[in-house]
């Protein structure tokens, strides 16, 4: 692994840094989980699109600037340098569009990859169900075969912006006698179809973050199958793998956060308590290393390589460092951690709630943590399953 960066690595970082001190807004955002605020961040992306941005490692055609995923690495670090917006298709861009680069057909690449990088059609993830959660193999929606469609029944929830999405990937029982993992097919569902209901969900703080999706007798063409009939199990790994191992949570997020961090220490020092100082930089030097390690499986997949169980490892990594940077940070900033933003004092401190809130979270979605040591334990150790 050579961590040098070319000089053409080197242009690229100028033009990404110099492209996003012009554009970035200046006000933050509204939150993606309300109308408005989804709307303001649906303009945000199609303005990084326009400046060929949106999704840097995706061929031209498909609406990338055909970077490699060292340049998105470099991408991913101005983004966040910048403290630009999160992304609000981040189903579809982190996780959708590698999936259809690697399982698509022809016409499927050139239907929807361009409009998932300019962020026109917004993306929900269709996987959880009231019965089928970590268990994600119970999995009950159905696709019925009628000719060239599916006709669909069943119910799917927590589908993060689902609320104002336009279209739902998700995994559908298309072999009635099958269970568990096999008789699945992976469906590109439009969410404005006869016969399908979005409900939000309202969370703690009012925002519809989440919504649940029914299917009374929906049809949908053979056509939106991505991968094999009754294979889509397979197809639905090399998305989670690409969410829990690369693209969902790049280290760049994690080291701006660090970055604060530091930055808050050295603004409370003086009543900081010893063991503070320590775990600042053990975050710190934890974020570096998630960058190095992440660096490292994007050289071997350069090198023809995927990504496998080690997700899992990955995934664990991320979402505690992200629980421990937030605590750490509640922990400095004391009694005024209880402040409410309208206070003089709350400088800063509703923005570290709201991300500690949120890194709770981290632990739980894109497979909980106990799911991944399940996971370690059975398919990188070899240790035998219980039960
Ligand atoms: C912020 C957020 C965003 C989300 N976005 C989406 C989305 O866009 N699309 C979507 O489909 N889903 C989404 N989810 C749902 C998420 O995938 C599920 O919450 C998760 O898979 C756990 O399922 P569950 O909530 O049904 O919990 P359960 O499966 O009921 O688990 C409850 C507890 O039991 C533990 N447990 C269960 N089985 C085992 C086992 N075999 N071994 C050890 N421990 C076990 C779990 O780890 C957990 O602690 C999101 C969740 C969150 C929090």
């Amino acid at each position: 692994m050579d961590l040098t960066y070319t000089p053409a690595e080197r242009a690229f970082r100028a033009e990404a840094r110099r492209w996003l001190a012009a554009n970035v807004p200046r006000a933050p955002l509204r939150s993606f989980d309300t109308a408005e605020g989804c709307a303001e961040h649906r303009a945000w992306e199609k303005k990084l699109h326009a400046g060929g941005f949106a999704m840097v490692p995706w061929p031209v055609e498909y609406g990338g600037r055909g970077a490699n995923l060292l340049e998105w690495l470099i991408f991913e670090e101005e983004y966040y340098r910048a403290g630009a917006p999160r992304r609000v298709n981040q189903n579809g861009i982190f996780l959708l569009g590698p999936t259809i680069m690697e399982f698509g057909t022809a016409e499927q690449k050139a239907r929807y990859l361009p409009r998932i990088a300019s962020s026109e059609e917004l993306w929900a993830q269709g996987w959880s169900e009231p019965n089928a959660g970590s268990d994600m193999a119970a999995i009950a929606a159905s696709a019925r075969r009628e000719g060239d469609h599916y006709v669909l029944r069943g119910q799917k929830t927590w589908a993060s912006r689902g609320a104002f999405a336009d279209w739902l990937f998700g995994l559908f029982r298309t072999d009635p006698s099958t269970e568990r993992h096999k008789g699945l097919s992976f469906l590109l569902v439009p969410l404005d179809l006869p016969g399908v209901t979005v409900r939000p969900i309202a969370q703690l703080d009012g925002e519809a973050g989440f919504a649940e999706v029914f299917f009374d007798d929906a049809r949908v063409p053979v056509a939106n199958r991505l991968g094999d009939e009754h294979r889509g199990w397979q197809v639905a790994m090399a998305t989670a793998g690409f969410e829990r191992g690369l693209m969902l949570r790049s280290p760049a997020r994690f080291q701006a956060t660090a970055q604060r961090l530091v930055d808050l220490y050295r603004e409370n020092a003086g009543d900081a308590e010893p063991t503070l100082r320590e775990a600042v930089v053990q975050c710190w030097m934890d974020a570096e290393a998630y960058a190095l390690e992440t660096y490292r499986t994007v050289c071997r997949m350069l090198g023809g390589g995927k990504i496998g169980f080690e997700a899992s490892l990955n995934k664990i990594f991320w979402s505690e460092l992200d629980v421990r940077m937030h605590e750490t940070a509640l922990r400095l900033l004391g009694a005024r951690a209880d402040l409410l933003p309208e206070a003089p004092a709350a400088r800063g401190v509703g923005e570290w709630l709201d991300g500690y809130l949120f890194s709770l979270s981290g632990p739980i979605y894109a497979g909980t943590n106990e799911i991944q040591r399940n996971v370690i334990a059975e398919r990188i150790l070899g240790l035998p399953r219980s039960g």
